[in-house]
């Protein structure tokens, strides 16, 4: 008679949300906390956007709508991805759920048997794992060393690829490495799938819009358009537009899927907000000058960061290429001894060292699927990364 069901046990919380949790808790005791876990923009959503949720809600969009979103944000969809991706996709194609978060659930709901595999390449964004196991697949973790840039190489994919293989999840611009796949890379990996044509695709690229300097977001289907028929593109409002808690992402794919993505909206959450789904079709059509923005700001604070942390002995990290999160090695502080003769045995050791001796929350690398690093991310002002930096090197300083 126990409340909670058996299928839970394999479900771990989501770490970044735990640490997030885990730094307002320490605020609320009245420590002074730097948070660097923050997975989100640091910013309010662009005057302009609130405005067209508001007069949404004014003006009655204030009930159900369809359940695979209002045809005006499915439009607005096909537009977007035809204009910044060369994608072409029809009405039936495009899903908008109540973030990318449940649309990738519902993926994976409707599409996977019991037993089937899911190759994840680590380091990959936490909820991946959890959401294969939850829906009753097996969870490939496929290991992408710094070496490999934290990408998953043809030669990888080939080894991991059964007969069971259901999904590869690709994450590009990549949480929490802020890896990017060129169009030479995707290309390879297409290859491959080329030859195993029982394998979908999720290509999760909701940080599309964060990439810096030279580098340049593909799309896979941009390098691999013969996928499109096994391929879910999964995106959504919440970080291009600082729009995480409006609650809007959308997939595009086969309609086969899209209907079992939809049925599963119709029985579940009905579907997503309506006036957030009216302001974020307003987002995709209006200017985008808040996109740009917000990328320039965040290049300038990659920059500061990776320095900044560079320059802490033990502390080893290379400029991201994407996304808001700096991964850095710590190999070089483990095995090393606090003033309180505790020894640092793992990441793990490392965060809990930092969050006491220095006030700083990070995530680590282990719940990312690659222990001796940790996250770090520049989702946050300048004077932050330089408090939270002065205040770690601080720290370092006395281990022994
Ligand atoms: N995919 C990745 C890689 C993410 O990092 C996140 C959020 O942290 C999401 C998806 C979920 O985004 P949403 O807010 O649209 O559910």
């Amino acid at each position: 008679n126990e409340i909670v069901a058996t299928r839970l046990a394999v479900v771990k919380p989501s770490a970044s949300l735990a640490a997030k949790a885990k730094a307002d808790a320490l605020r609320a005791a009245g420590r002074d906390v730097i948070d660097f876990t923050t997975g989100e923009p640091d910013f309010p959503t662009p005057q302009h956007i609130v405005e067209a949720g508001v007069q949404a809600l004014q003006s009655g969009h204030t009930r159900y709508t369809a359940s695979a979103g209002t045809p005006a944000l499915r439009q607005a969809i096909v537009r977007k991805l035809q204009r910044e991706n060369g994608l072409s996709y029809e009405l039936n194609e495009v899903v908008v759920g109540s973030g990318a978060k449940p649309i990738i659930f519902n993926a994976l709901m409707a599409s996977l048997n019991e037993g089937d595999e899911v190759i994840i390449p680590a380091p990959y964004w936490v909820s991946y794992p959890d959401m294969v196991l939850l829906n009753g697949g097996t969870p490939k973790i496929v290991y992408c060393p710094a070496s490999d840039g934290f990408k998953l190489t043809a030669q990888a994919l080939v080894n991991s690829i059964t007969p069971k293989t259901k999904w590869l999840v690709l994450n590009s611009p990549n949480n929490p490495t802020g890896a990017v796949y060129t169009h030479a890379e995707l290309r390879s990996i297409a290859d491959v799938l080329v030859k195993h044509p029982h394998v979908h695709v999720l290509t999760d690229e909701i940080y599309e819009h964060f990439v810096y300097g030279d580098t340049k977001h593909v799309s896979l289907l941009n390098a691999a358009p013969e996928l499109r028929d096994r391929t879910l593109v999964v995106n959504g409002l919440s970080k291009a537009y600082a729009m995480t808690g409006w609650r809007v992402g959308y997939g595009a794919g086969p309609a086969a899927l899209i209907k079992a993505i939809t049925l599963l909206i119709t029985q579940t959450t009905t579907c997503a907000t309506a006036a957030a789904q009216a302001a974020a079709a307003f987002a995709l059509d209006g200017p985008q000058v808040c996109v740009d923005e917000g990328r320039q700001l965040y290049m300038g604070r990659r920059d500061h960061m990776v320095a900044r942390l560079n320059a802490i002995e033990g502390i080893e990290c290379d400029l991201p290429g994407g996304a808001f999160y700096v991964f850095a090695s710590v190999a070089g502080l483990i095995g090393r001894q606090t003033r309180l003769g505790k020894t640092l045995k793992n990441d793990l050791d490392v965060t809990e060292f930092l969050r006491e001796d220095a006030g700083v929350v990070v995530i680590d690398g282990t719940s990312y699927g690659l222990p001796s690093y940790l996250r770090f991310s520049f989702a946050t002002s300048m004077s932050e990364i330089d408090r939270g930096c002065d205040a770690i090197a601080a720290a370092v300083s006395q281990l022994e």
